[in-house]
């Protein structure tokens, strides 16, 4: 892990120093109803107590909802710490497959999905407009000034190793 990174890591830990283990995120989290890997209050005490990234890269699972967050009594924003843990990995270069393979088709087409001809025909029988067409030079600009470009190249190059 780079020094920025552990620097980082350690204001996560002081942003998630004022939980108390209550559980009240956990309990009102829908993804943990459905899939109990996900456990905002196991992943606030897994930072303060190891100060590391999970293995698990559960984090990437979370809906951003924001319903721990609103809940929390002592005021943790549980979805910033996991946003801040996305980066970290994204950064170390271990994201998902789902989303390296996301952000790449961001890149290159400027959307994630490209919208069909179905989409297309029903949006103009309803009177709607054209959706504009992503500007390339304008998204290479943002992935290149965001240092967004650099942290793409290395997780797709971790996926071609994987492979
Ligand atoms: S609701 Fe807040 S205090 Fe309670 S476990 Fe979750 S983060 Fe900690
Ligand atoms: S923001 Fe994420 S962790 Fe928090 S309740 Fe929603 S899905 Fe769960």
């Amino acid at each position: 892990m780079t020094d920025e990174s552990q620097k980082r890591i350690e204001e996560l830990r002081e942003a998630a120093k004022p939980c108390f283990q209550c559980g009240i995120c956990s309990s009102s989290c829908p993804v943990f109803r459905v899939a109990p890997e996900v456990n905002p209050r196991l992943a606030i005490d897994a930072v303060v107590s190891t100060g590391e990234l999970t293995e698990e890269g559960n984090e990437w699972l979370c809906a951003y909802c924001l319903m721990c967050d609103q809940r929390c009594p002592m005021g943790v924003s549980l979805t910033d710490i996991l946003i801040g843990l996305k980066n970290l990995s994204a950064a170390e270069g271990n994201a998902p497959f789902n989303i390296t393979k996301a952000v790449e088709s961001f890149f290159t087409i400027g959307v994630i999905a490209p919208g069909t001809t179905g989409v297309e025909r029903k949006r103009n029988k309803l009177g709607l407009p054209e959706i504009p067409k992503p500007d390339p030079e304008q998204i290479k600009i943002l992935f290149e000034g965001t240092g967004g470009l650099e942290i793409l190249e290395k997780n797709l190059a971790k996926e071609s190793l994987a492979e």
